[in-house]
């Protein structure tokens, strides 16, 4: 997949089944926004920039893909944005732009593993976003920014 890919839309209802429970809420984009991705899209998580609505750009990790271990039968785009926001923004329109490849998408034998490597990811991020190219693209055109 060439990077950094941007994607927009609405964030919906995921499958509820409680990623806010293991500290690491994903906004879902609807079903259309999935069904644009390129046929050949690397599933797997990646690391990027995230913005709300108008709001600050953020960083974040998303996994593009099947998700394995809870045995999703549709594609799905979860994003973990890593700010702490004071309510939830169901309806808002969600950019992110994808910048970097973490890992393909792996089986967990326990919760606790799957735990353990969603906080590696989130470290992991966030040390590649630390760089300079990742850096200048938070200040891409794609996001709005206020001046
Ligand atoms: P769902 O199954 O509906 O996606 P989650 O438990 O994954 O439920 O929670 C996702 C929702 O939590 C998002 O749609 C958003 O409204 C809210 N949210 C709050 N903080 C964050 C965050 N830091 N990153 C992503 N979503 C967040
Ligand atoms: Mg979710």
């Amino acid at each position: 997949t060439l990077l950094p890919f941007f994607l927009e839309g609405e964030v919906v209802k995921g499958f509820g089944r409680g990623s806010k429970d293991l500290g690491c809420p994903t906004a879902n984009y609807a079903l259309e926004v999935v069904q644009s991705l390129p046929k050949d899209f690397v599933p797997g998580v990646y690391y990027g920039w995230a913005q709300v609505d108008d709001g600050p750009v953020y960083e974040m990790v998303a996994n593009v893909g099947w998700c394995p271990f809870y045995q999703n039968k549709q594609m799905s785009v979860e994003t973990h944005i890593m700010n702490e926001f004071n309510s939830d923004f169901y309806g808002s329109n969600l950019k992110i732009s994808l910048v970097g490849y973490l890992r393909g998408e792996m089986n967990f034998d326990s919760l606790d593993a799957l735990i353990a490597q969603i906080k590696q990811d989130i470290q992991n991020a966030k040390d590649n976003l630390n760089q300079t190219s990742a850096q200048k693209l938070k200040e891409h055109n794609f996001f709005s920014h206020k001046q």
